[in-house]
């Protein structure tokens, strides 16, 4: 069965627990949101339940499109079963849009539209605040092969395809999103952590409010209301 035992690690937002079965760990949600490289740090009431059930329904539905992601079941509110993988030390963030750390770095607008999608890889190492890097990097640093990043690009292009398309169905621009990989046993890649309004830009189609983490980041307010609407879009049209 797999009851949650230890804690095994705890981030900025979850925390990983393990069970009786090695395979598999628990994922607990919280509502702690941190941003700017936790300098800014706070609570978002009921987001842990929210990324909880918005992940579930997002990794459900990747699944249905054959994207293999550590998702087993969502076990409460707060909690669901993962298969346990080892967490490549990379994010992959993937750009539709121009915005955020992009959108300043090059001195361009945000929402200016990217003709090609973009890919960027960052180093996950808090000391260093996540550097952006590149695969020459990655090869250096040892923490993936040229195969791997190749299987990691390739997976980042089709969750997007998939997720512009879901997204599209409840009038959300999917702006940009990051995603973590890991490593089963057998030396696959796939999807791990979360697919969240903490881990992609959600704008309204018609408004373009930002119905994402900015309204923490940025101070928006109505934080938790923006979550609460793109869980409720997703479950109108994911929920049987
Ligand atoms: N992102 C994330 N975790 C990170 C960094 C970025 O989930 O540690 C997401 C972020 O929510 C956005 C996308 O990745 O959807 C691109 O973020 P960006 O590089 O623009 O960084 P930010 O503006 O958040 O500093």
């Amino acid at each position: 069965m797999g009851d949650k035992k230890a804690l095994l690690y705890e981030g900025k937002a979850k925390q990983i627990y393990e069970t009786g079965d090695p395979e598999t760990v628990i994922v607990f949600f919280k509502d702690d949101a941190t941003a700017f490289n936790a300098q800014k740090k706070g609570r978002v009431e009921q987001k842990g339940k929210m990324n909880n059930a918005i992940t579930a329904l997002v990794y459900e539905y990747l699944g249905k499109k054959g994207i293999e992601t550590h998702f087993i079941e969502k076990l409460n509110n707060r909690e669901q079963r993962v298969r346990k993988v080892s967490i490549v030390p990379l994010e992959v963030i993937v750009r539709n849009y121009a915005a955020g750390s992009m959108a300043k770095r090059l001195g361009v607008e945000e929402g200016v539209p990217c003709p090609e999608t973009i890919f960027e890889i960052c180093y996950k190492k808090d000391e260093l605040g996540d550097p952006l890097i590149n695969d020459h990097h990655a090869i250096f640093l040892g923490v993936a092969s040229h195969e791997d990043l190749e299987m990691m690009y390739t997976l980042a292009s089709r969750i997007n395809d998939a997720l512009k398309e879901l997204f599209d169905r409840i009038d959300i621009i999917l702006v940009d999103f990051k995603i973590e990989l890991g490593k089963t046993t057998r030396n696959q890649i796939i999807l791990a952590d979360e697919i969240s309004p903490d881990t992609c830009r959600l704008w309204d189609k018609k408004t373009l409010k930002k119905l994402d983490k900015d309204r923490f980041r940025r101070d928006l307010g109505e934080v938790t209301e923006a979550y609460v609407e793109i869980y409720e879009r997703l479950k109108k049209v994911l929920e049987k």
